[in-house]
């Protein structure tokens, strides 16, 4: 009785992994890709005074203006995107539900999306749910998983509608460079193609980097999509806030969906967000714990045997190679978690690309990063 189009897609190789750990004892995960911290004090006391103060019915669908008009100063000042906050901007359910309603609001049936991988997993089951065709580019180590423009190039078809893009990258921690994203604005400005832009990890970047949005390059204002949102930054991925900032016909049709799906965002994480002030040093603290941890597991996978990982520059994931052991991604993880207890996601569960990686996150302890480094020098003594 199930359709077609959902019995195709195969479970998340994210979740497959995790009933695995579910099911074993003493393990130390780095496979959970979300916060360790606790949501900062001030949204948690701005959320209760909203229940309290009985902001608990349904908002405007786009989102609470006062609300939107905040991320519309945001995106000016921060990210150089102009959008108006009276319909150019709408609050989601998380980048998830951003992501299924942008890729809804322009993909046809047979419609191409160029999707650069390894990547988040939702990119291509979105895409696919929508009767379009994901079309996968593959990115190397050797360019740090940044995708060339070439590569996209080449897959250019009459029925490529967009280009879905993800900086910081999960599950690479790459970021894309302004030149890169110069060159995949060219792209989709010469063959009149949508960017979907994925920047829920722009507050998580490290050395210095910078964090670009695409939509404002030259030409890309009106065909860009950008996403972005609280779960990572604010620490509450449970309270399922993100937002859309587009050009008004996109966000018109992606109003039309949520409306019909979801009428509105969370009330109670909207005012909470409203509500909360001075989270900026919460956030900074945050980042420099990851800054701190993501050091610490690099170096000790570098010295592992037969392990090699570069150093990410952004969100909280480490993608080590471990095609010197001789094992898939997926018998890897597998025995390490059976002989090591300790969880990590095989790459190939993030595409094809993936195979040969595993994904490390360091959203955990750093006695936890200790702990699982020390026991995966053990695996690899006896492997
Ligand atoms: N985009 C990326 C790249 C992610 O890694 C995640 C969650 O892990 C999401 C989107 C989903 O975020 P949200 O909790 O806002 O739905």
């Amino acid at each position: 009785m199930i359709a077609k189009r959902v019995r195709d897609v195969p479970f998340s190789g994210i979740r497959k992994f995790f009933d695995l750990v579910m099911r074993s004892e003493g393990i130390i995960s780095l496979g959970v890709g979300e916060p360790d911290f606790p949501t900062p004090e001030p949204l948690k006391d701005a959320a209760i005074r909203a229940i309290e103060d009985n902001y608990t019915s349904y908002t405007s669908n786009y989102g609470l203006l006062e609300l939107r008009e905040r991320i519309a100063k945001k995106l000016r000042t921060r990210n150089d995107i102009n959008r108006s906050p009276e319909n150019e901007i709408l609050i989601t359910n998380g980048v998830s539900e951003g992501l299924d309603l942008a890729v809804r609001a322009i993909v046809d049936p047979g419609d191409d999306v160029i999707i650069p991988e390894p990547s988040y997993v939702s990119y291509t089951s979105n895409v696919w749910f929508a009767y379009g065709n994901p079309v996968t580019v593959p990115t190397t180590e050797e360019n740090s998983f940044r995708v060339r423009s070439e590569d996209i190039v080449e897959r250019l078809t009459k029925k490529t509608k967009a280009i879905l893009i993800g900086s910081p990258n999960n599950p690479t921690g790459n970021i894309l460079r302004k030149k890169d994203l110069e060159e995949i604005a060219g792209i989709a400005v010469e063959h009149d193609l949508v960017v979907i832009s994925d920047e829920i990890y722009e507050d998580l970047i490290y050395d210095n980097e910078k964090h670009y949005s695409i939509a404002s390059l030259n030409g890309m204002g009106d065909r860009t999509i950008t996403l972005n949102g609280y779960s990572k930054p604010y620490a509450f991925t449970g309270w399922r806030l993100g937002y859309v900032a587009a050009a008004v016909e996109f966000i018109e049709a992606m109003v039309k969906i949520h409306q019909y799906t979801q009428i509105c965002a969370s009330s109670i994480s909207q005012h909470a967000v409203l509500n909360a002030f001075e989270l900026d040093d919460y956030v900074r603290d945050m980042v420099k714990s990851y800054d701190l941890r993501r050091k610490l597991l690099v170096k000790g996978l570098n010295s592992l045997p037969d392990v090699s990982c570069i150093m990410p520059k952004g969100a909280f994931y480490a993608f080590p190679n471990i095609k010197e052991t001789g094992l898939s991604s997926a018998e890897f993880a597998e025995r390490l978690l059976k002989e090591a207890k300790v969880a990590v996601i095989p790459g190939d569960a993030f595409g094809r690309s993936g195979e040969g990686y595993v994904r490390c996150a360091y959203s955990v302890s750093r006695e936890n990063i200790s702990g699982a480094l020390d026991r995966m020098q053990k695996f690899m003594e006896k492997l």
